[in-house]
């Protein structure tokens, strides 16, 4: 099968929204009057991203996902995207499988694929997201304001709890196959990104860890925040792993995919009622401060004195 025929067998599909799709030089899209283009761009490479051992279906979901959390954290709303794609060879049944993971979620947000780049060489999936969102509506790193809440989306740390157990650093057992759907599926929080939209004063997505992912939060808001370690939300399979491995997990663990957003005092109920209209629960975890920094403490208000390194691909 050559380029143009896996093209058009794997990745064409008509298009509702965009102007024009594949095929041409450039797609074209249509931004509503009002509306500002939000984008994003992720890189998956295997052996970093991913491991080797994710279905294909689970990889294409993921692909996508990643890239739909960006979206999600500044309250646009998915519009269509772009794959890039470097193969090593012409693989039926894993062509099969991505795409209909890809499909799958790209319909599920009304995201279309309009266009992209295929190339051999090793696996490495490159997708870039556009989304619109009303002008001047857009959720920011740069809102956060001191006495503001600090909110999670869902629940933290399974995806690291599952890294671990692949790289055979703890044993999980009959609740492996569980945890892996939480590191190779998850769910992007396009719907609560939106309902946030007026209602959070900064958000992010957690994709290097929480603690980390907030750092960007609070330098960009020049302020700093006071985290109750403990009342970060877990499964009950993490909750029932040593205390130390639920910290890292929920606090450093990385890949997510769950939003951290702030809002005013004020603003609770509007977040709770974000929360239900989304189906995503949402829990406070602490509160920004004018003194710059990250105070983490636990459920009795003791400091923590670990470091929290979040993920570095130039470090680690
Ligand atoms: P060009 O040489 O102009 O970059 P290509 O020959 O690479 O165009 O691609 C032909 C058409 O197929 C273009 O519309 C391009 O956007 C689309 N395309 C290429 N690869 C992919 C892919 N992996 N997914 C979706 N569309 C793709
Ligand atoms: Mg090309």
């Amino acid at each position: 099968m050559g380029e143009f025929e896996l093209i058009e067998r794997y990745f064409t599909r008509p298009t509702a929204r965009a102007v024009l799709g594949i095929g041409d030089d450039c797609a074209l899209l249509a931004i509503a009057p009002g509306q500002q283009l939000a984008t994003s761009t992720d890189l998956l490479v295997e052996g970093r991203h991913f491991l080797s051992t994710v279905a294909p279906e689970r990889l294409g979901h993921k692909a996508l996902a990643v890239n739909l959390s960006d979206l999600a954290a500044c309250g646009a709303r998915p519009l269509g995207f772009t794959l890039a794609l470097a193969l090593p060879a012409v693989d039926e049944a894993f062509l099969d499988g991505f795409s209909r993971g890809l499909f799958a979620l790209a319909e599920a947000h009304g995201c279309e694929l309009v266009g992209g780049d295929t190339t051999r060489g090793p696996l490495a999936i490159g997708i870039t997201v556009y989304g619109e969102v009303p002008a001047g509506a857009a959720l920011l790193r740069s809102g956060a304001r001191p006495g503001d809440t600090v909110w999670v989306s869902g629940r933290l740390g399974d995806a690291r709890l599952a890294l671990e157990g692949f790289r055979g650093h703890v044993s999980l057992g009959e609740d492996f196959e569980s945890l892996r759907v939480a590191m190779e599926e998850p769910q992007p929080r396009v719907a609560l990104g939106l309902a946030l939209r007026g209602v959070a004063s900064a958000a992010i997505d957690v994709s290097d860890g929480l603690l980390g992912d907030l750092g960007h939060v609070l330098r960009r808001s020049g302020v700093g925040a006071r985290i109750d370690a403990d009342a970060v939300p877990r499964s009950a399979r993490l909750a029932a792993r040593p205390l130390a491995w639920q910290r890292v997990c929920t606090l450093a663990g990385g890949d997510d995919y769950e939003l951290v957003f702030t809002a005013p005092p004020a603003a609770e109920d509007a977040v709770r009622r974000a929360g239900a209209a989304a189906g995503t629960a949402v829990t406070p975890i602490g509160r920004i401060e004018a003194e710059a920094g990250l105070r983490v403490v636990d459920a009795r208000g003791e400091p923590l004195a670990e470091d929290w390194p979040s993920f570095d691909h130039f470090k680690s």
